[in-house]
């Protein structure tokens, strides 16, 4: 059977739901082997957290030139394990990091990468959108292993029990891989609600909030959930550039997406056409969201949603 090596993605010291679903992926092409890089003495509690996905085994590297010399060093470590274990296929979560880390495995070992996947095949043939969804294209690397970013929420979660086989790897990461350090880093602020990608519910405002997000943000609390925003209103500054979903911003796909005051341009649905359920409210009634939407509502949404904050409190056990 063809071994898939994912590179474990953590939020904290925890395993993300996007290592869950690049271990979906994965299952499709054979068994997942899933690498866990770590500060040293930390490598094994970071393998406990991988007790979701169809992961076989983890391969634990511990080092502390991860948090010191960051994607040079994170590349140097997969690239070696990639060629002592002539996996089928390398995936690695599709975020900056992720990104900039592959392309220089690709480098390294002489393959084809293949980036922003949203689906893959048993034989390694990719889907990815372009031109902000508007087209879809099937591509295959020809060269070498198949190295490929998956998209986070595009790949549907098999969030099955596992407990994966845990092997120790002494690794040593090359000078070359040391030529910058991090001297300080600061993780963002997190407030209480739930992150962006990985959130159930996201509730996002556009420029039709006016730069208001007060009802935007009470409606998000009620439900428990994330708060997304338009490039409008991120532009503006009315929110950060962290929150924006769409082309340009992050992809979304929860099991409800609420849009308040947007009116659904092509790089915006790029960012959460995914979602289960979509919910648009505008005062538009021919605002472009509403062919996507589930639901509608007509309507201004500074009427619309302190109402319904409250209908949601009230139903609250
Ligand atoms: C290369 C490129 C990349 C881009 N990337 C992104 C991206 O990642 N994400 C993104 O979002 N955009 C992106 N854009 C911008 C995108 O084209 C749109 O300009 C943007 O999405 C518009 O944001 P909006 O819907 O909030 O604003 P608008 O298009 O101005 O729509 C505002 C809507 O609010 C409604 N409205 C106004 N007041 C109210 C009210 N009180 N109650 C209810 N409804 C109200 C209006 O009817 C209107 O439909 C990108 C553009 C380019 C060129």
């Amino acid at each position: 059977m063809s071994t898939v090596l994912i590179l474990a993605d953590f939020v904290g010291e925890k395993a993300s739901k996007s290592t869950v679903e690049i271990a979906t992926a994965g299952a499709v092409i054979g068994e997942v082997t899933a690498l866990v890089l770590a500060p040293v003495g930390k490598g094994a509690a970071r393998a406990a957290t991988l007790v979701h996905g169809p992961i076989a085994k983890a391969i634990v590297v511990e080092s502390d030139d991860f948090d010191k010399h960051g994607v040079p060093a994170t590349a140097d470590a997969l690239a070696q394990v990639i060629t002592k274990m002539q996996p089928a296929a390398v995936l690695v979560v599709s975020h900056a990091f992720g990104k900039e880390v592959a392309g220089r495995v690709a480098m390294k070992v002489q393959s084809g990468i293949i980036t922003d996947a949203v689906a893959i095949a048993a034989d390694c043939t990719t889907t990815q959108l372009v031109f902000g969804g508007s087209t879809t294209v099937h591509s295959k690397i020809s060269h070498g292993v198949s190295i490929i970013t998956v998209r986070p929420n595009t790949v549907t979660a098999d969030f099955v029990t596992c407990s994966p086989a845990i092997e120790t790897l002494p690794l040593s990461i090359a000078e070359k891989s040391k030529l910058a350090t991090i001297t300080s880093s600061q993780p963002p602020v997190k407030g209480g609600r739930p992150e962006l990608t990985e959130a159930n519910i996201v509730v996002s405002g556009g420029r039709g909030t006016n730069g208001d997000f007060t009802a935007v943000e009470n409606f998000a609390d009620s439900l428990g959930a994330a708060v997304g925003a338009s490039r409008a209103a991120t532009d503006a500054g009315w929110y950060p550039h962290s929150h924006q979903v769409g082309q340009t911003g992050k992809t979304v796909s929860p099991t409800l997406y609420v849009a308040c005051g947007i009116s659904g341009a092509i790089q915006h649905r790029a960012g959460m056409q995914t979602s289960k359920t979509i919910v648009v409210i505008n005062k538009d009634p021919e605002a472009p969201l509403f062919e996507l939407a589930d639901f509608g509502v007509v309507g201004d949404l500074f009427a619309v949603l302190p109402p319904a904050t409250e209908g949601v409190k009230a139903r609250k056990p």
